[in-house]
């Protein structure tokens, strides 16, 4: 048999491909050399990080956040495995079901490495070192990334650890390095500071959360560093020895100068991902690759025909959502219709506490873009539901073009922001002005009119400020 489309990879970009192509009317494969379906994501991402970044939420909730809403708890006891079984059945029940839509998709799952043969050849070597060989008309490489690690510094998952080991710590570190202020080591270090450890993050550049808004930026490190962090950013981790009770950890200013020594329990190497694409077979076949990425044009193809990729192993944000439009545009394109990802409008999210959300462009973009903006602004201490729930920390930001007042990025820090920048994102979608959203009718009282009066704040005629 030959089919119409052979995935290799079945994490957020390589799954949803397969569905929509399933949905068209293609015979699909997908090939996975993971136990479980669902790549990075379901299995070691976002979904096990957002489990214990929930559950770690409310033992803290529990702790501080009740007795001022007037309700009188003993102070809670941390059961991690039990919070570590909540991790592992939701993750059980976000793989299964990959596994159920396949089966609803009449979509093979064929366990196992893949290899691209030849154009329109995948061989794949299975458990037991059996090869088989699919014959197909096209080929879609959505084979993700893996952890980025730094010379000299080995992981061994124990007290040297990935995300992945930082997902499963049979308990908390009483101190615990994270190396990276980035998305990964801001969420975890706040799991593992929630559950009781000292934290302390040293970040190469002089921020954190490289590429977000700075205002944003800055006031999430004050956030957390209210909440207990402690950061040493313009730093670089140099080594990290074991000592017998631990680690020792050498840091020096990135700009050159005198080191420091740390003493922790677990190093936490959160310094990003990078694109994965090893044993794929892409040299041979002279499939162009550029820092390790998959050269593809504006159509996911890359310089060899029958040959795609998507997702984290090409350009673009590392996100699951966005590998999941690209796999829903591949497929689209591949059945002859117009699939088309708007790289403009893909939101970020940051699950600390509160939420940063963000779309579209940053204060520091327009700048360097030299185009002409203007700000609005609201805090959510203005907000009448943040205060019935007691969750006023942070504030929506919307820039808009001065010219046209078309919205151009839409930036929140609060609780629930994570899911409130999705009126900006569609409003972004459709070219939608401040004072399109402005005028749209708000419930009250909700969190998002924050995001109505933002938009207001443009043109200064916010009414709660
Ligand atoms: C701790 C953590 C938290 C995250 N949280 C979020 C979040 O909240 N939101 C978000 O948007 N993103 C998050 N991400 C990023 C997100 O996981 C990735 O952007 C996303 O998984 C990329 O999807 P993908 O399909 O490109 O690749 P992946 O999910 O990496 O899947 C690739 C799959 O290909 C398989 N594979 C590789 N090579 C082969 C081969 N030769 N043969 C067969 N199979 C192969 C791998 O086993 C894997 O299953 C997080 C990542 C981490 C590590």
């Amino acid at each position: 048999m030959t089919y119409d489309l052979v995935v290799i990879g079945s994490g957020p970009g390589g799954y949803v491909c397969a569905i929509r192509a399933a949905q068209l009317g293609m015979k699909v494969a997908v090939v996975e050399k993971m136990k479980t379906l669902g790549g990075t994501c379901l299995n070691i991402g976002c979904i096990p990080s957002k489990a214990l970044l929930y559950a770690s939420e409310m033992f803290d909730e529990a702790a501080h956040g009740l007795a001022p809403l007037g309700v009188v708890v003993s102070p809670p006891k941390l059961d991690l495995p039990g919070m570590m079984k909540h991790k592992d059945v939701t993750v059980a029940a976000n793989v299964n079901g990959v596994a159920y839509l396949f089966k609803k998709n009449k979509i093979d799952w064929v366990s196992g490495e893949g290899r691209i043969a030849a154009p329109g050849r995948v061989t794949v070597k299975g458990a037991e070192g059996k090869e088989s060989t699919l014959e197909t008309k096209a080929i879609v490489i959505a084979t993700g990334s893996d952890v980025a690690r730094l010379p000299g510094v080995q992981i061994d998952e124990k007290t040297v650890i990935s995300s992945t080991g930082a997902l499963s710590l049979a308990s908390p570190p009483k101190k615990l390095i994270v190396v990276g202020a980035g998305v990964i080591g801001l969420e975890l270090g706040s799991v593992w500071r929630r559950l009781g450890s000292e934290v302390v993050v040293v970040e190469f550049l002089d921020h954190v959360l490289t590429g977000m808004d700075s205002e944003v930026a800055r006031f999430m490190q004050r956030t957390l560093e209210k909440q207990g962090f402690a950061f040493h950013l313009g730093h670089k981790l140099a080594k990290v020895e074991a000592t017998g009770a631990g680690v020792k950890a050498t840091i020096e200013p990135a700009a050159g100068g005198e080191a420091k020594t740390l003493d922790a329990d677990v190093v936490l190497v959160a310094v990003g991902r990078r694109p994965f694409t090893e044993g794929l077979g892409l040299e041979a076949l002279g499939v162009k690759t550029e820092r390790g990425q998959v050269v593809v044009d504006a159509h996911f193809a890359t310089n060899v025909p029958g040959i795609y990729a998507i997702g984290d192993v090409i350009r673009g944000p590392m996100l699951a959502h966005k590998a999941e439009d690209e796999g829903v545009a591949v497929a689209e394109l591949l059945a002859g219709q117009a699939g088309h990802v708007n790289y403009g409008a893909i939101p970020a999210v940051v699950y600390t506490s509160p939420e940063v959300a963000s779309v579209g462009k940053t204060e520091e973009e327009l700048k360097a873009e030299g185009v002409a903006y203007v700000v609005g602004k609201f805090p959510f201490t203005a907000n009448g539901r943040a205060r019935a729930m007691r969750h006023t920390d942070g504030f929506v930001k919307i820039l808009a073009d001065a010219a046209t007042d078309r919205v151009l990025g839409g930036h929140i820090v609060g609780f629930g922001a994570g899911e409130m920048i999705h009126e900006i994102v569609v409003l972004m979608e459709f070219g939608g002005s401040s004072e399109d959203l402005a005028r749209t009718c708000h419930a009250h009282p909700t969190m998002s009119e924050a995001v109505k009066e933002a938009a207001l704040a443009v043109a200064k005629r916010a009414i709660h400020i």
